[in-house]
């Protein structure tokens, strides 16, 4: 790790706000806060990567080594909420440090499950914390402030440093309705900017949406519509962690006489974990086992489901396919996918789509009815925090670089100037003193791929054969050569993935020639070693494929000297 870059310290106090994930993409949000020796962390979030860039990578997680560096002083990580983008790297970092993690009851039981599934909960130090109370650590001292988001439990931060106080919105919207009567506490926000706040990061997800995001209860309203209007079974799909959503269905289910089973690990996971804290009412008796379900009259099904995404292995998608084991789709189903299209899910989701209504159901989702409405706070609402907490200055965060230059100019908009405002994305620091702030240099980050047990041993160049495994496939030549380099026995070929070579023997002739061929005119200089043949039959390999076909598949020579 190199922090060569780095300015030396300040002269007078100062604290550091250091992005080491989510500022430049959507996902992977964490946050350092760095006061002299001491570090905290907001956030530990992890991202899905898109299989086509990165194919067979299970996620990305944020590069944890400048907090690991300062590790003496690192003394805590503060949750915002449990979505996957914002809790699921914890397991990782983890595995190299134990410390406190503070967390609302919701969010902490979903870092449970996820921390029980790597082993790691019994050792785990989760410390639940509540909207308000104070808790200090090191020189900070930090306090919960209840918001409203896609996930019950929300809350931002005000954080008190020897400088100032900082305040990290989390995700949020500002739902003046929601439906567990817990509205964001604006009264806090702007208590806290009377007060003076010295930072303000705040979500710039949807800073593209003019207006204000609509309320929960509005899908409500909607959703009791479309209930009201269906003759048959009704499958609805949503994320497993939006409980508002999930009450929504259960409520309205009870109130048409419906049942509901529940399809989905997580979904089935999810439920049990907010009925046991109470965030979740479950009506009297809706909740059936399939089993029992598909057994009732068709107009009292509802099957909840997840797969919101049109993800291949979901049950959503094994219904579409008609290759779910007791759900079969047909006509007078009503399907809602309610929810949001993740960017790079278009594609799977059409395809589900296309498959459900091949079957004759009704399908609504984001497109062409109103079934969902987003997490995330609006144009108004992003002004409105910004006019609450009048911070002396600005970083726009949870966003792609496009989301943060958009919320920086609407904060310009609302009278911040410009040169307090810091565009800045991951790896970039700003350093803030009671009367002034710059970017500082660059810090070790980036995107740490995970594969199946391997953590970090996956980098560009196996990406790139993966890539081009996909698209063209391998050839990999195998020969026996004696000490002077004269062919002995071979050379074979074997394929995945470019031709069938059963049925390509004429080619395969071909290429065993060209193989020899580039041997026997081998440069009388040339070393005869493994090394040196090799690179001669892969480029013959890959001159001649190119040549008749076009194709670059991955070739590995395989040589043996006796
Ligand atoms: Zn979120
Ligand atoms: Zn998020």
């Amino acid at each position: 790790m190199s922090l060569v870059e780095l300015p030396p310290p300040a002269t007078e106090p100062a604290v550091r706000l250091i992005p080491l994930g989510g500022l430049g993409e959507i996902g992977l949000n964490m946050m350092l806060v760095e006061s002299g020796d001491d570090l905290i962390a907001i956030d530990c979030g992890l991202m899905f990567p898109d299989p086509d860039e990165m194919p067979g990578i299970d996620h990305v997680i944020p590069d944890f080594s400048y907090a690991l560096a300062k590790r003496d002083g690192f003394r805590a990580v503060f949750l915002t909420h449990g979505h996957e983008d914002h809790i699921g790297a914890l397991p990782y970092l983890l595995r190299s440090i134990s410390l406190p993690i503070y967390g609302t009851p919701m969010t902490l039981a979903l870092v449970g499950e996820r921390l029980r599934e790597h082993g790691l909960l019994e050792s785990a130090d989760l410390r639940e914390i509540r909207p308000r109370q104070r808790i200090e650590v090191g020189p900070f001292r930090v306090e919960p402030i209840r918001v409203t988001h896609s996930i019950v439990d929300g809350i931002g931060l005000a954080i008190d440093t020897p400088v100032g106080t900082l305040v990290h919105t989390g995700d949020f919207k500002l739902d003046p309705s929601p439906l567990d009567g817990e509205p964001p506490d604006y009264y806090r926000f702007a208590e806290l900017g009377e007060h003076g706040v010295l930072v303000l990061c705040s979500d710039s997800t949807n800073v593209d949406r003019a207006g204000h995001t609509r309320s929960e209860i509005d899908v409500g309203v909607a959703l009791r519509g479309h209930f009201e209007g269906a003759a048959g079974r009704i499958i609805l799909a949503t994320f497993a962690s939006h409980i508002h959503r999930i009450q929504q269905v259960l409520t309205l289910a009870a109130d048409h006489g419906r049942r509901v089973a529940l399809l989905g690990m997580s979904m089935q996971r999810n439920v049990a974990v907010a009925a046991g804290l109470g965030v979740l009412r479950v009506p009297d008796g809706v909740l059936v086992p399939l089993e029992d379900l598909v057994e009732l009259p068709r107009e009292r099904q509802i099957i909840l489901s997840t797969g919101s995404q049109g993800e291949p292995h979901s049950a959503l998608a094994l219904m579409a396919a008609a290759e779910h084991k007791y759900v079969q789709v047909e006509r007078g189903d009503l399907v809602i996918i309610s929810a949001r299209v993740i960017p790079g899910h278009e594609r799977t989701i059409g395809r589900v789509v296309n498959a459900l209504l091949r079957r004759g159901a009704e399908v609504l989702y984001d497109d062409n009815a109103f079934v969902h409405v987003s997490g995330h706070a609006s144009q108004e609402d992003l002004k409105l925090m910004l006019n609450l907490t009048r911070p002396r200055y600005f970083i726009p965060i949870h966003g792609e670089y496009r989301h943060l230059l958009g919320h920086a100019r609407l904060a310009e908009g609302v009278g911040l100037s410009a040169d307090r405002v810091f565009v800045v994305e991951d790896g970039t620091g700003v350093e803030v003193t009671k009367t002034a702030a710059r970017v500082v240099g660059r810090y070790p980050a980036g995107r740490v791929l995970v594969d199946g047990k391997g953590v970090g041993d996956i980098g560009a160049v196996v990406l790139r054969d993966r890539q081009i495994l996909s698209q063209d496939g391998l050839v990999s030549v195998s020969l026996v050569v004696d000490s002077q380099g004269a062919v002995v026995a071979g050379p074979e070929i074997a394929s995945r993935g470019f031709v069938y070579v059963k049925e390509n023997e004429e080619l395969l002739g071909e290429l065993r020639a060209a193989v020899l061929d580039a041997l026997a005119r081998r440069d009388a200089e040339l070393v005869p070693d493994r090394e040196a043949l090799g690179a001669l039959v892969r480029s013959a390999v890959r001159h001649f494929i190119n040549q008749r076909f076009q194709r670059k598949p991955v070739v590995l020579p395989v040589i043996l000297q006796v």
